[in-house]
């Protein structure tokens, strides 16, 4: 197939553009790999109105499960984005402790296991098994 006129060449694509088209060098890897990422944040289930239901529902209680359940957003969503978005991660950890059932003894993997909390130190006693 024959140049288009006035088509940009090969060497002035964006690095994710030249990924899509084939190229596998470390450039166009990290370019598609940032495309990617930013694609994942701007398309993310967890809206401001999710994120507030997730929270009130957390902090009134509500074991995480049956958060997930009701909002329709998933474990992976919501601790997705802890991953990357510091400020969610703080609210999250709050809304737990907040919410978490005072009649189990906490920061045991036990307790996440058997009681499924999920308050961060709970959810640290289970990583520390790891
Ligand atoms: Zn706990």
């Amino acid at each position: 197939m024959p140049a288009r006129h006035g088509s940009p060449s090969r060497h002035q694509w964006t690095p994710a553009s030249r990924y899509n088209a084939g190229d596998r060098d470390l450039d166009a890897a990290a370019g598609h790999a940032q495309q990617m990422r930013t694609w994942r944040h701007n398309t993310h289930p967890l809206t401001p109105a999710a994120q507030a239901a997730i929270l009130a529902l957390l902090t009134d209680g509500t074991p995480l499960d049956a958060v997930c359940e009701l909002t329709d957003v998933s474990h992976q969503a919501i601790h997705g984005r802890s991953a990357w978005d510091a400020d969610w991660r703080t609210r999250l950890n709050a809304a737990l402790m907040a919410g978490r059932d005072p009649r189990l003894r906490h920061g045991r993997e036990e307790t996440y296991r058997h009681a499924r909390c999920r308050c961060p130190e709970c959810r640290e006693a289970h990583n520390a098994l790891r």
